[in-house]
């Protein structure tokens, strides 16, 4: 009797038309019908979703403590205890909040963006840096400079998020879940603080492009970023739960803060507008958000912000230990790329105070540091390959004469 070929129970393929046939007690299943199957069954139960609900799913033990992120960041993270301390508990409850999102959760919890001021070089991309490294959800830092310059059209302003969702693999859910650090967000103020006359247009309108991402909006986002054009495909993100940790300078704030002060206090008759360095920290940590609306916030946008912190300005003490400190501490950068050479690198004390004199001087903070840095070991770098010696020591005297040699050229460039 000839025996019947084996075919697909569910399609009627024979074996030799399918690429794999599974066997089951009483019949067979092709590699076609398998996935069909797969995706009724996905369809049907939500087998996906469902997943997704449990790999999202973390256990408040699993979140960590506000102290636990601030003791990570104070490896990286000279002082500016106030920020990190900001930065950690509202990181805490950006998970949590994601947390609570799943079950039936009769209260809701609202996201609380940060606004974080500071001058320039005091560590606020450092710190949003480090915590990126930390963070187990996704994490972008974006410029709101290059929104300015795109116009004021608002569509623009979603090209932030792109670069969210670049980084969380093109996964929309992914990206709903994270954080973006937006820098510079002192330079889309308006230029004056009646919105009457002198309407700085460009400022504003993306500052209200901005507003609906910070609420929460659907937006829709060009997976590759740039501007919009109609054939693109876009991908939807519901913005509702990510968080926003905003940076600026706000250079010259502290002026506004002094006249507000000054006006509060009778008979304080004080020139607010030559300000001593030593009082800017106190003043900047009197911040209020009626300061960020002279200066050119529009109130929805700081009403959108309620975290608001300062970043101290460094003095020599806080530089030196900069330079010498942290986990990749520039000296410690330094004495590795000399013993990748094989060569043992000292830097005597004095070299490090000249160092931290010259970034003080030239009033260029923490980030003066690395080009001074660059300027005095130019040549020993140069060097460094063919040196017959094993250990290089660099002197005061060494140092203040690369310094008077290099110094035009580099810092110039
Ligand atoms: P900002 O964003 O405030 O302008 P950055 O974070 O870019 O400043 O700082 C510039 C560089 O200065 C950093 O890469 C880092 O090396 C150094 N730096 C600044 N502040 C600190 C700090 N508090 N602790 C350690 N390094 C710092």
């Amino acid at each position: 009797m000839k025996t019947k070929e084996a075919h697909c129970s569910f399609c009627g393929k024979k074996k030799t038309e399918a690429l794999m046939l599974i066997s089951g007690l009483e019949g067979h299943i092709c590699e076609f019908c398998a996935e069909q199957a797969f995706k009724i069954v996905e369809q049907e139960l939500g087998v996906e979703s469902a997943q997704e609900t449990l790999k999202e799913q973390t256990s408040i033990q699993e979140i960590p403590s506000p102290k636990s992120i601030t003791e990570y960041l104070d490896q990286y993270i000279i002082g500016q205890s106030d920020a990190k301390k900001t930065m950690a508990v509202a990181v805490y409850n950006h998970y949590k909040r994601l947390q609570n999102q799943h079950g039936n959760n009769e209260v809701e919890l609202e996201k609380s963006n940060i606004l974080l001021v500071g001058e320039t070089g005091t560590g606020k991309t450092l710190l949003a840096k480090t915590l990126a490294k930390f963070l187990n959800v996704p994490f972008c830092i974006a410029d709101a400079t290059v929104l300015t310059e795109a116009g004021y059209v608002g569509e623009d302003v979603e090209s932030i998020l792109s670069r969210l969702l670049q980084v969380a693999n093109y996964d929309p859910k992914q990206a709903e879940r994270g954080i973006i650090y937006l820098d510079e967000v002192d330079k889309i103020s308006r230029k004056s603080d009646n919105p009457s006359i002198t309407r700085d247009v460009s400022g504003e309108g993306v500052q209200q492009g901005l507003l609906k991402i910070l609420e929460g909006t659907i937006a829709h986002v060009a997976p590759e970023g740039g501007r919009k054009h109609p054939d693109q495909k876009y991908v939807k993100i519901d913005t509702s739960n990510i968080l926003f940790i905003c940076g600026g300078a706000f250079e010259g704030i502290e002026k506004i803060i002094a006249r507000r002060i000054n006006k509060q206090q009778v008979g304080f008759k004080k020139d607010s507008s030559r300000i001593l360095e030593a009082e800017k920290d106190h003043l900047l940590k009197s911040i209020s958000p009626s300061d960020l609306r002279a200066y050119g916030l529009i109130p929805e946008i700081i009403g959108r912000l309620p975290i608001l912190t300062t970043m101290e300005s460094l003095d020599k003490v806080t530089l030196r230990s900069i330079l010498t400190e942290p986990k990749n501490a520039l000296i410690k950068q330094y004495v590795r790329l000399f013993e990748l050479d094989g060569i043992k690198l000292t830097v005597e004390p004095e070299v490090i105070d000249f160092i931290v004199d010259q970034a003080f001087a030239y009033k260029l903070g923490a980030r003066g540091l690395r080009s001074i840095c660059e300027v005095i070991m130019m040549d020993y770098m140069y060097a460094a390959p063919g040196m017959k010696k094993k250990s290089l020591s660099i002197s005061f005297q060494d140092a203040q004469e690369q310094w008077k040699k290099h110094r035009n050229a580099t810092l110039a460039a």
